[in-house]
């Protein structure tokens, strides 16, 4: 269905071709994906093919956990199929509009690939830009002529395979694109289908949806249905005419990041602030200012964007925005505000997403998040309105799914593309000749990942590069060989210790002298991360100094030292009090510890034994502080 319509005048090299008009109002640029591919093979080989083939995990069984595509039902069912192909690997691709110029409504429709094999954090250093679609004066975006060059050049990838040369010899490898990524708009265009608000509009399952009165018009959706039939493969293909790249189809998935963090938290966030509710229960907007002031007082790591804005700019919060508000700030914020029949119910969907997004879940706890998705969307009728029953909540029940057939969330979410998005966005600026702005700083764009990735990068946070430069120059930063782990110790300055800091020492038995003198600094860099001290002044709108440790405590880091060539975190730990319920009958989120407002007495760790730096909220309104582990790394890696 897709060679017919466009033809091959979309197929447009721009390596060796000007671009050609498809008519006035737009424009295709498609860059060849098998030479971006050899390419990177050839520069990157080591770093890409990290995840190719894991060696099995020495006699343990890890078949109850998820921690990757190889874990899920419909990679290993690929894997079948394509056995008697040689190496090979797999592609994801995404296809999503980005306004540009909003006045003139033009639109931009970027196609980007990544390799499912190669670990997240190189996927995201190495995203090639296959296409882009430009269309002015509102010009609707002709699905077919976005794909049509990826899927030829698809076909010949999956049949034939590409060839690169490494260690003096030509190598092939095959490659299949497996799963694409879209909003639900471009969804429906992508296979073909019913739109979401049309009858059956879900691909997932058969869900007939409810056409529905909804102020003056009428609104489709989808009440919880226990045990609805899902759809199957071929009747996937049957009911959508699935677009087929090869023997096997691609799939389509759904997206966290459009249906649960765009779609159910940011409708529901809105939903309790509209005025037009405000003789509602569920109306929060008239305790506006102490929602500001709580979140005001929440200074996140580095690795959340941005410090939580005000709720009268909700309007313009983005993706990664609603994500935190949702997973961490929303229930302890909305604590006493938003009724407790409305708090208990949303917490059932905050733990059900939270569960899903981890790095590495076990298959009980998958069902344990379907289950928990399940009993949201039951009440939302009987607590919001049949009319809020909407289409992306819906799609939240085939998450857990997802993570069965694929591998966790944050390894198949729009996320990654999203952000690159944004950098294409950014080399924009002006309306003329918008796709050569775009190809000529492509170059520049796939180093910035890279950049941000490095030490410098994440040192960069929060200071000027050239102060980051001078910081980690090697005569202004000391290593630390400690075990397997590389410690830079930036900045060290020379002092006396202090009587307090010494009882810290002593009770771990490190005995030090009186008055002796040691290397202080305020920030780290441990495998390419930056971890800061509380005594960091200028930086005011964060806390990236609160850690968790391998035995589960939280640690509030002071400063650093070194002693005997290993570098040590001096802080206070924070006391969890696990007698504390957020209310009387509610669940225990599982990624919220509930901390003592008491001063700890000085202590110190090893920094060996950090995991991951947490969000800290000062919680004047309650009893305790509350501190919030992130659902997986892969989310907030940069
Ligand atoms: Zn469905």
């Amino acid at each position: 269905m897709w060679e017919g319509k466009s033809g091959a005048r979309t197929l447009i090299n721009v390596e060796t071709a000007n671009p050609l008009n498809i008519s006035k109002l737009v424009i295709i640029f498609f860059l060849p994906v098998e030479e971006q591919l050899r390419q990177l093979f050839e520069d990157n080989y080591d770093d890409i093919s990290v995840g190719f083939d894991p060696p099995e995990s020495a006699g343990e069984s890890t078949s109850y956990l998820i921690r990757g595509i190889r874990d899920g039902v419909m990679y290993k069912e690929y894997l079948k199929q394509t056995a008697n192909q040689g190496p090979r690997i797999s592609l994801s691709f995404s296809c999503n509009g980005v306004p540009v110029f909003s006045s003139s409504g033009s639109s931009l429709w970027p196609v980007l690939v990544t390799i499912n094999e190669a670990p997240m954090k190189i996927r995201k250093q190495h995203i090639l830009l296959a296409t882009l679609w430009y269309g002015v004066e509102r010009k609707k975006p002709d699905v077919n002529q976005i794909l049509y060059p990826l899927v030829s050049e698809g076909r010949i990838l999956h049949q034939r395979g590409f060839t690169y040369h490494r260690l003096g010899e030509e190598r092939r490898c095959w490659a299949t694109y497996l799963k694409c990524f879209t909003d639900a708009v471009a969804r429906c265009l992508m296979l073909n289908s019913m739109q979401f608000n049309g009858e059956k509009g879900c691909t997932e399952c058969l869900h007939p949806g409810e056409q529905i009165p909804k102020g003056k018009g009428t609104v489709r959706v989808y009440p919880h249905i226990p045990e609805g039939e899902l759809r199957t493969g071929q009747g996937t293909q049957d009911a959508f005419q699935a677009m087929t790249l090869n023997k096997t189809p691609f799939h389509v998935i759904p997206d966290y990041m459009h249906c649960a963090v765009l779609g159910t938290i940011r409708q529901y966030g809105k939903l309790w602030f509209d005025p037009k509710n405000h003789l509602e229960p569920l109306y929060i907007g008239g305790a506006k200012e102490e929602i500001n002031r709580r979140l005001s007082k929440i200074k996140p790591p580095f690795y959340v964007s941005r410090p939580p804005r005000n709720t009268k700019d909700m309007k313009f919060w983005k993706a990664h925005e609603w994500y935190w508000w949702g997973i961490v700030y929303s229930v302890p914020v909305l604590k006493n505000i938003l009724p407790n029949l409305y708090l208990r119910h949303w917490i059932l969907f905050v733990e059900a997403l939270f569960l899903l997004l981890q790095e590495s879940i076990p298959k009980s706890q998958v069902f344990n998040g379907i289950e928990l998705m399940a009993l949201f969307t039951k009440d939302i009728e009987k607590l919001y309105g049949k009319e809020h029953c909407s289409f992306n909540v819906h799609t939240c029940e085939h998450l857990g799914k997802c993570v069965l057939d694929w591998g966790p969330l944050p390894d198949n979410s729009c996320f990654i593309y999203e952000d690159f998005n944004q950098v294409i966005l950014k080399t924009i600026h002006s309306s003329k000749g918008v796709l050569d702005q775009v190809i000529s700083q492509i170059r520049t764009i796939r180093s910035i990942p890279f950049i941000l990735s490095t030490p410098a990068g994440n040192a960069i946070l929060g200071m000027s590069v050239a102060k980051a430069e001078r910081l980690l120059s090697p005569k202004n930063s000391v290593v630390c060989a400690q075990g397997n782990l590389e410690v830079l110790v930036l900045s060290p300055k020379l002092r006396a210790i202090s009587r307090e800091e010494r009882l810290a020492f002593a009770s771990q038995s490190v005995t030090l002298k009186m008055r002796e003198k040691l290397f202080f600094s305020q920030r780290i860099v441990v495998n390419g991360e930056v971890f800061h001290s509380k005594t960091i002044k200028v930086i005011k709108q964060r806390n990236s100094y609160t850690d968790l440790l391998t035995n589960g405590k939280i640690f509030m880091v002071h400063k650093y030292v070194i002693v005997n060539a290993l570098c040590y975190a001096v802080g206070t730990y924070l006391k969890s009090v696990k007698s504390f319920k957020l209310m009387a009958d509610s669940r225990d989120l599982p990624h919220q510890i509930f901390v003592s407002k008491d001063a700890e007495p000085l202590s110190i760790v090893d920094v060996r034994d950090f995991v991951s730096k947490v969000v800290f909220l000062d919680c004047d309104y309650l009893n305790v502080n509350l501190v919030c582990i992130p659902p997986n790394r892969i989310d907030i890696l940069k």
